[in-house]
C-alpha cells in the first residue's frame, strides 16, 4: 500500500484535472471532493476515478467548466440540468439553489438531471445538514453498461443507484449521514479489490451464470457477472426508486439499452430539502434524536464488535485517522493515476515525490 498526505494528494489531483481542461477553481473542487471520499474511507469514490474523469473530459462525455442551467422553477420545485458537467460542481450549485429555496419556502424539491458523476452523495447531504436542513436524495446512475442484477435476475439491468439522508447535528450527536449504494457494495469497491488482487466479501457478486462468486474480475473481464442488491429484494426496490424518483420524475434518462453503449457516468438526482422547524409546532426534534440514539447505541455489542455505531460514524473515525496518518492508495490504483498523469504531460517524479 502507498500512503500519501491528503493535501499533497489534493494538489496532485488538482493539477491532473486542470490538465484535462478545467479552470483552477473547478480542478480544485473536483480534487477536494475526491480526496475527501478517500479520507472518509470511500476509496471507491476517491482518486481512483481521476483517470476515468480525464478520459471522459477528453472524449467530450463530460463537459469541462460547465454549470447547471434552470429547466423550470415552480414554487418549492426547481428543475436543473447538469449539462454533463462535473457533478462536483453541479451538485454544489444544486444544493445552494435548493437551500436558498428552502429558506424561503420551508421546503425545496430539487431535480438535477444529466450531470456527470456526483461522487459521494453524502457530500451533498452534508452541505444541507451543515446549513441546518434535512435532505433526502434518490439517485440513478447510467451512461455505461448496467452492473447490478435485479433481485432474482442472473444478469445486470441497472447500476448502483445510491440513496442518502442527512440530518443536522444536535447538541449531543454529530450529523447523521446514511449514504449508501443500493448494491451490496459500491462498484468502486470491486474496482479497488480487482486492482489490489483481493477477493470480495460473500454475497456481493454473481458470475455470468448468475452464481455467487468472490472474484471481482467478473466486473472487468468477459464473461461479465454483476453486483447484487443489498438486502435482496429490499435494496432492489430502493434502487428502482432511484430510477423512478431520481430520474423518471425529472425527465432524466432511466436505465435502458440505449444508454448502455456510452462510456461515461451520468447521474440524475432528486433532492428533498426539509426545514426541521417546518411544521411550525413546538417539537423537540433534536432531543428526541439524542434520546433515541443514546438508547439504540447502548445495546450490548455483538461478538467481535467494539461498539454499536450510527451512520456517519465510521466515516468520521476513518477521516480523523487518515487526516493524521495519510491516505492509503493501493498499488494498482496508484499505477493508473501515474499513467494518466504522465499521459497528460506530468513528470513521474511529481508522483514518486509524494508517495510514502
Ligand atoms: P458503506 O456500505 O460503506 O456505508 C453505507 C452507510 O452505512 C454509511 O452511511 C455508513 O456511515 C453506514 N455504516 C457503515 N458501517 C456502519 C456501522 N457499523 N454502523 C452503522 N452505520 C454504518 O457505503 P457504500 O454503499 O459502499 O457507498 C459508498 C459511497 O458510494 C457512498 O458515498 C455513495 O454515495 C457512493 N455512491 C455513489 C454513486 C454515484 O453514482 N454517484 C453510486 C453508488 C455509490
Amino acid at each position: 500500500m502507498i500512503t500519501v498526505a491528503h493535501d499533497a494528494l489534493e494538489n496532485l489531483v488538482t493539477e491532473m484535472i486542470g490538465r484535462a481542461g478545467s479552470t483552477p477553481e473547478e480542478a480544485r473542487q473536483v480534487a477536494h471532493n475526491l480526496v475527501e471520499a478517500n479520507l472518509l474511507g470511500h476509496d471507491s469514490h476517491g482518486v481512483g476515478l481521476v483517470a476515468q474523469y480525464m478520459r471522459h473530459a477528453k472524449t467530450g462525455t463530460l463537459t469541462v467548466n460547465g454549470h447547471v442551467s434552470l429547466v423550470s422553477d415552480n414554487g418549492a420545485y426547481l428543475l436543473l440540468d447538469g449539462n454533463m458537467a462535473y457533478g462536483q460542481v453541479t451538485g454544489g450549485e444544486a444544493m445552494q439553489l435548493g437551500l436558498d429555496r428552502a429558506r424561503t419556502a420551508g421546503v425545496a424539491i430539487v431535480g438535477l438531471r444529466n450531470t456527470h458523476h456526483l461522487g459521494r452523495i453524502g457530500a451533498w447531504g452534508e452541505i444541507c445538514a451543515q446549513a441546518g436542513f434535512i435532505s433526502i436524495h434518490f439517485v440513478n446512475v447510467i451512461g455505461h453498461k448496467p452492473i447490478v442484477a435485479p433481485h432474482g435476475g442472473a444478469e445486470a439491468r441497472y447500476s448502483t443507484n445510491p440513496y442518502c439522508t442527512a440530518i443536522p447535528a444536535t447538541d449531543k450527536n454529530p450529523m447523521f449521514v446514511l449514504d449508501m449504494a443500493t448494491s451490496r457494495v459500491a462498484f468502486g469497491k470491486a474496482r479497488v479489490a480487482y486492482n489490489a488482487g483481493k477477493e470480495m466479501i460473500e454475497g456481493a457478486l454473481i458470475d455470468h451464470h448468475g452464481l455467487p462468486t468472490r472474484n471481482a474480475a467478473v466486473m472487468f473481464e468477459e464473461p461479465r457477472g454483476a453486483l447484487t442488491s443489498f438486502g435482496q429484494h429490499k435494496g432492489y426496490g430502493l434502487a428502482l426508486l432511484g430510477e423512478i424518483l431520481g430520474a423518471a420524475l425529472l425527465g432524466g434518462p432511466v436505465t435502458d439499452p440505449v444508454h448502455e453503449g456510452k462510456d461515461t457516468i451520468c447521474n440524475n438526482m432528486l433532492t428533498v430539502i426539509i426545514d426541521p422547524k417546518g411544521f411550525g409546532a413546538d417539537i423537540p426534534f433534536a432531543s428526541s434524536i439524542d434520546a433515541m440514539l443514546g438508547y439504540v447505541t447502548s445495546a450490548r455489542p455483538g461478538e467481535g464488535v467494539d461498539k454499536v455505531q450510527v451512520p456517519g460514524e465510521p466515516e468520521r473515525e476513518t477521516g480523523a485517522a487518515r487526516r493524521a496518518n495519510g491516505v492509503p492508495v493501493d498499488p494498482g490504483t496508484w499505477a493508473l493515476l501515474v499513467e494518466a498523469g504522465v499521459e497528460a504531460g506530468m513528470d513521474r517524479h511529481d508522483f514518486d515525490g509524494i508517495a510514502v
